[in-house]
């Protein structure tokens, strides 16, 4: 699953130690030990005292998307992590339920919830499933068509630059665009499989499953035990997956530079992720402001945990301002890879388009009840069930059959279509 801390791997590996990948408890327990509090109170005292000067290497020429753009084309530059956030969907239409202006939570009230973080709680769902399922249904995408940042991590992918990305997303875009289980930690989990409750069954079920459960209001229930069925979303009070804190240790040390996209790095144990990387590695945040600037205490003390974009010591932090399409736009761009990216994204939304308007065109022959729901009846779980295949071979799904028909929505791509 994760890469192996061989000795291939030791020259890249600066500065930080590497805590063995074995431990693979939840909870770091590293600073527990007498040893390691002395090494901690010595480098502390190092660094807040000027001895030892193990001052950071500068690696970019200039802090500006430039300096990013010139480093990630030289050859040092090998292993990228991306971590990314709810900002990188926005522009897909997956509501951000996090940020106030959704009116998410002030749409709960029919649910009669204790209080409104209850629908996340997994002790509350264990006890009271309906009012999330009933939410699912009603955020339930109406097509799963990632966006142009999406597509730049698949690019970053195919430039064998991506060595993770860590998403805090569940709606599953990363897998449309093309990544796999082994490029991804999504550290909230996924709506992509489900599986039943019952430790003793724990029935795996896919996406058009719980779908069909979601959009005929009933209540999923598992068929071999008649367990609840629950989206693999992390919820309140449940850990996150296992495999996010043993990637974490084996993956952050080799880092050689950190794209953050559309995240403000308010949830923990995510957002402190940014102050494992090695101290001289760069960051590169793209976001609608600036973020994670100055709040641990030990990146007051020079650790390097919070982000410096703007003081005298900045050295390695670079914030690009805007949304997170128009970053990966203007990043592409100043790589050479601008037209690459936009004819991966034409191509991709062109195959999606046509798998939508066909299975819409399929279920209207069937039968027209299922207009209730309006657009968002379309079945996008069928063609999230294998993305890297189907999207990968864009002959496949040649959009014959709508050729004679209008196809109006390949203009919400944005892009030039050329042929
Ligand atoms: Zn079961």
């Amino acid at each position: 699953m994760d890469q192996q801390g061989d000795s291939g791997s030791q020259q890249t590996e600066r500065e930080v130690a590497v805590e063995p990948l074995d431990s693979d408890s939840d909870e770091d327990s590293s600073a527990a030990s007498g040893e390691s509090e002395m090494d901690f109170l010595r480098n502390l005292l190092s660094r807040t005292l000027g001895l030892g000067s193990e001052k950071p290497e500068k690696v970019l020429d200039e802090l500006t998307l430039e300096g990013v753009a010139k480093f990630m084309l030289n050859e040092k530059c090998k292993n990228v992590v991306c971590m990314v956030g709810a900002g990188i969907s926005t522009s897909a239409g997956i509501p951000d339920f996090r940020s106030p202006g959704s009116g998410l939570y002030s749409n709960l009230q029919k649910y009669n919830l204790p209080y409104p973080e209850a629908i996340f709680e997994i002790s509350y769902f264990k006890q009271n499933p309906e009012p999330f399922f009933a939410l699912a249904k009603a955020l339930y995408p109406g097509k799963f068509k990632p966006t142009v940042c999406h597509y730049f991590l698949r690019l970053l992918k195919e430039k064998n630059m991506l060595l993770r990305c860590y998403t805090q997303n569940i709606d599953t875009l990363e897998r449309v665009a093309g990544l796999t289980e082994e490029d991804l930690i999504e550290a909230h989990g996924t709506f992509f499989t489900s599986h039943c409750v019952s430790m003793f069954c724990k029935k795996e079920y896919t996406l058009s499953w719980m779908k069909e459960k979601i959009f005929s209001d009933l209540t999923p229930k598992c068929e071999k035990c008649n367990s609840l069925v629950k989206p693999d979303i992390v919820f309140f009070g449940e850990s996150l997956p296992s495999r996010f804190f043993s990637a974490v240790k084996s993956d952050f040390p080799k880092v050689d530079l950190l794209i953050i996209m559309g995240t403000s790095l308010q949830v923990q144990p995510f957002a402190s992720l940014v102050s494992k990387v090695p101290t001289d590695t760069p960051r590169l945040l793209i976001n609608k402001e600036k973020t994670g600037e100055g709040e641990s205490f030990l990146g007051m003390l020079g650790f390097g945990g919070g982000m410096d974009f703007d003081s005298d010591k900045a050295y390695r932090d670079v914030a690009w301002l805007g949304n997170c399409d128009d970053g990966c736009v203007a990043l592409a761009d100043l790589l050479g890879w601008k037209k690459e990216l936009e004819e991966l994204v034409q191509r991709e939304h062109m195959i999606i388009d046509a798998k939508c308007e066909a299975e819409a065109q399929e279920a209207g022959a069937g039968t027209l009840a299922v207009e209730k729901g309006g657009s968002s009846t379309g079945n996008p779980a069928a063609e999230a069930k294998q993305p890297t295949k189907e999207a990968g071979s864009p002959m496949k799904a040649k959009p014959e059959q709508t050729q004679d028909n209008t196809t109006p929505t390949d203009a919400e791509s944005g892009l030039k279509k050329e042929d």
